[in-house]
C-alpha cells in the first residue's frame, strides 16, 4: 500500500486512464445526476463547513452557470471542465469558472460553498478532499496556460477528458500533457545541527528546509546538492530519498530529502536567502519555545522533514 502522510497526497481517486479516453464514457458520467462538481475560481477551490469541520464542496453537474449552461462534453465554451475520475463509484469533475466575475461565480456557488485559498485551507482537508482539490488546481492551472500550441501557435482544445490538449491545426495535431514542475526540498544536517534558511518572501521568523526546481540535465540528487551549494555555500556528500507531496501552487510536486553534510561555514551566494544558520536540535527547540524562530506550516513537507530530524534524536 502506499503511504504517505504528506497534506495533498494519498487520495483514492480511480483516474480511470484507460476510460476517460473515450468521449461517450466521460459524457455520461458528466450527465449522471450524481456525479460531483468542483469548481475552481482563478485559483480558489470552493470549501463548506460540514458539522463544523471543513470540507471539500461540489455543485450538481446540471448547475446553470452564467454564458455557458451546463457544463457538457466535449466542452461547447471556452470554460474549461476536466474529468478527474471515480471515488466510491461517484464521477468527480472539475469545472474552472475563472471567467466570471466574482460575485457571479460566489453567487451561483453560495448554496453550496464558499471560494478559499486551498494553501491555507489544505491541512484542514479529510485527505481524499485535499488530493481532489490540489488535483483539480494543479490541472486547471496547466489549462489555463495551454490555450496556444507550442509547435504551431494554434488553438489546442481539451481530449482524454481534458487529460490532454490537442493542436487544432489537422497538419499540427500535436498532443500536450499536462504539466508538473518536479521542486526538490531538502533537510541538511551534519549529524548534530540541521542547515535553515529563510527567505525575504517568508513571513517573519520563519527559518525553513532550503528548496529549489530541478534543471535540465539533473537528476534529483544532483539538484539537491547544487540548491545547497547556490544557496549557502555548503557541499552535501549524501543525500537520501524521504517523501514527497503534491504541491499545486501553482503547479509542482516537492520530492522531499535529507541531506548529510560536513559541518561547513555558510555563504549566502545568491539571492534567493536573506539568512541561512546551522542549529542544533537543543537550540531549535528553545528557539521555537522563545518564538525566536518560527518553522514553516505544520502541513508543509518542510515541516515534516524537520519534525522527524527533531525527533530522531
Ligand atoms: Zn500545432
Amino acid at each position: 500500500m502506499v503511504t504517505s502522510q504528506n497534506i495533498f497526497a494519498g487520495g483514492r481517486i480511480d483516474r480511470a486512464a484507460p476510460r476517460r479516453a473515450d468521449p461517450a464514457a466521460v459524457a455520461g458520467w458528466l450527465a449522471d445526476a450524481g456525479t460531483r462538481l468542483i469548481p475552481v475560481w482563478r485559483g480558489r477551490i470552493l470549501l463548506t463547513d460540514q458539522d463544523g469541520d471543513l470540507r471539500l464542496a461540489a455543485v450538481p453537474p446540471r448547475t446553470n452557470w452564467p454564458d455557458g449552461g451546463p457544463v457538457q462534453w466535449p466542452p461547447s465554451t471556452e470554460r474549461t471542465v476536466v474529468f478527474l475520475g471515480l471515488l466510491d463509484d461517484v464521477p468527480h469533475f472539475a469545472v474552472d469558472v475563472s471567467d466570471l466575475e466574482q460575485p457571479v461565480a460566489e453567487a451561483v456557488c453560495a448554496p453550496f460553498g464558499r471560494f478559499d485559498d486551498l494553501r491555507m485551507a489544505g491541512g484542514a482537508l479529510p485527505v481524499d478532499d485535499a488530493n481532489l482539490a490540489a488535483y483539480a488546481r494543479g490541472l486547471m492551472e496547466w489549462h489555463g496556460h495551454s490555450r496556444y500550441c507550442g509547435h504551431c501557435g494554434s488553438r489546442t482544445m481539451p481530449t482524454d477528458g481534458g487529460h490532454i490538449r490537442r493542436c487544432v491545426l489537422e497538419t499540427c495535431a500535436a498532443p500536450h500533457f499536462p504539466r508538473t514542475d518536479p521542486a526538490v526540498i531538502m533537510l541538511v544536517h551534519d549529524g548534530e545541527s540541521c542547515l535553515l534558511g529563510r527567505s525575504a518572501r517568508f513571513h517573519t521568523k520563519i527559518y525553513s528546509t532550503l528548496a529549489g526546481f530541478v534543471e535540465p540535465g539533473e537528476s534529483l540528487e544532483d539538484a539537491v546538492a547544487r540548491e545547497v551549494l547556490e544557496e549557502t555555500g555548503v557541499r552535501v556528500d549524501t543525500v537520501t530519498y524521504h517523501s514527497s507531496q503534491p504541491w499545486p501552487f501553482p503547479r509542482s510536486v516537492m520530492i522531499g530529502f535529507h541531506a548529510r553534510a560536513e559541518h561547513q561555514p555558510i555563504s549566502c551566494n545568491d539571492d534567493e536567502l536573506e539568512h541561512a544558520l546551522w542549529c542544533t536540535r537543543r537550540e531549535l527547540r528553545a528557539r521555537v519555545a522563545a518564538d525566536s524562530l518560527r518553522l514553516p506550516h505544520r502541513y508543509s513537507i518542510a515541516y515534516r522533514l524537520i519534525a522527524e530530524w527533531l525527533a530522531a534524536e
